[in-house]
């Protein structure tokens, strides 16, 4: 048998609930070196990975949290302090892959850099695509970069697309668990706290994420990474609910076959596809097994329970400026519920409102969505403060 090559990997945001999973994953594989980690707030378990993993290079992205830490002394690593770093480690020559696992916004430049420099990009920040989703595919394929999902609907739908002719797909269709208040009341709603909305039944993920999927921004983001990603129209995706977390999405063709990816709820797996892909691997996953009786559910979703549906629509339809500002306000606007400033109701009213309020632009630069992005942060703080 011939030795597959070795692969380097920079993994941004290693100290995540994505970045911990893909420690795991790459530890499992022959083929692959951790050659770089990152970290912002967790540097005491940056310098844990970095004395199991030895990498080349550790990032410490956060200067005022690395001025007050120290790093442990392993000779094959360097630490780098400040966020311009992240940079230097998604473009660095000898890096194959890039896991970008950044939450938010705070990921674009990194995420960017590493498609610039033509990287393969297993993509967990969603962010990226829905602040600058046609501009970061345009630039991909100008600097041959790959993008490979992360998020696992969109590898599920990436799976399902293998050896297909796009122009055959009817819809595609984002599974969504419903989050913890899938069966809530309006009221129950109204006073959801903080603790319960961070209690996910399915999925273990970041508090960002978690909050997301309870008010189903989540799958508002989904909706717009899809529209860019796979480039289809926002009229051709569609959302079900489906509470088990085992069929991760599906493509409807057009003589009505649909192609579903099942597995159990393990982000391990989308991780070790976005590696491995052309090729699989047995990797650290869950399986499922037949042996044992369960059911599948689906169900519509509730679009006034959860109207953050309808804004990724919205979103996914008009393009431009949109992306930036809803990713924005809802970023600002989850902080905000987490540290007890709004309600759980208020997180949508408030991105609705500054997206209605925005100067919309078409056709934008990185710049202008960047400036777009500081702004609906401001108007978030004004939105709480009124
Ligand atoms: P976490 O909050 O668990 O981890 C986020 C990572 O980003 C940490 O390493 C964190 O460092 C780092 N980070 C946070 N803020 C900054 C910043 N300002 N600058 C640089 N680095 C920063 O998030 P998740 O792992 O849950 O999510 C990561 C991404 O993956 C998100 O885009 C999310 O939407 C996506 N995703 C996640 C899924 C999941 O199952 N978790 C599923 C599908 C998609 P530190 O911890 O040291 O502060
Ligand atoms: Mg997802």
């Amino acid at each position: 048998m011939t030795k597959k090559p070795m692969r380097k990997i920079a993994i941004l945001g290693s100290t995540g609930s994505i970045g911990t999973n893909a420690i795991q994953v790459v530890n499992s594989l022959d083929n692959y070196e951790l050659f770089a980690l990152s970290a912002h707030s967790k540097l005491q378990v940056l310098g844990e990975q970095v004395i199991a993993n030895r990498p080349a290079f550790a990032v410490a992205s956060d200067p005022e949290t690395a001025r007050k830490s120290t790093f442990p002394d392993v000779d094959e690593t360097d630490f780098l302090i400040g966020h311009d770093h992240l940079e230097t480690i998604a473009s660095h020559p000898d890096v194959d892959v890039v896991l970008a696992a950044i939450v938010g916004a705070a990921g674009l430049r990194s995420t960017w850099a590493a498609i610039e420099s033509g990287k393969q990009v297993a993509l967990a920040n969603k962010e990226t695509l829905v602040v600058a989703g046609p501009l970061a595919m345009s630039l991909a394929k100008q600097r041959n970069a790959t993008i490979l999902p992360v998020d696992s609907e969109h590898s599920a739908i990436f799976q399902a697309l293998n050896g297909e002719n796009p122009k055959n797909i009817r819809k595609v269709i984002l599974t969504a668990s419903g989050g913890p208040f899938r069966n809530a009341s309006m009221d129950e709603l109204r006073c959801a706290t903080v603790k319960s909305a961070l209690n996910h039944p399915t999925w273990q993920m970041g508090p960002k994420i978690t909050v997301d999927s309870a008010t189903m921004m989540n799958k508002s983001l989904e909706l717009i990474e899809a529209r860019w990603l796979f480039d289809l129209p926002a009229e051709k995706i569609e959302v079900v609910i489906h509470p088990q977390s085992i069929v991760h999405s599906l493509v409807e063709f057009v003589d009505g076959s649909v192609m579903a990816q099942l597995s159990p709820p393990d982000m391990k797996l989308p991780i070790l596809y976005a590696l491995t892909y052309p090729d699989r691997s047995s990797g650290p996953t869950e399986k499922l097994d037949f042996r044992e009786a369960f059911h599948l559910d689906f169900q519509p979703p509730d679009f006034e329970k959860f109207p953050a549906l309808l804004l990724g629509s919205e979103v996914a339809r008009n393009g431009g400026t949109t992306g930036a500002v809803l990713n924005a306000a809802n970023e600002a606007a989850v902080a905000a519920f987490l540290n007890g400033q709004i309600g759980f109701l208020d997180i949508t009213r408030a991105c609705r409102d500054v997206l209605k309020q925005h100067d919309f632009d078409p056709s934008p630069t990185l710049d202008q969505l960047i400036s777009m992005d500081l702004w609906a942060r401001k108007e978030i703080n004004k939105w709480i403060a009124a």
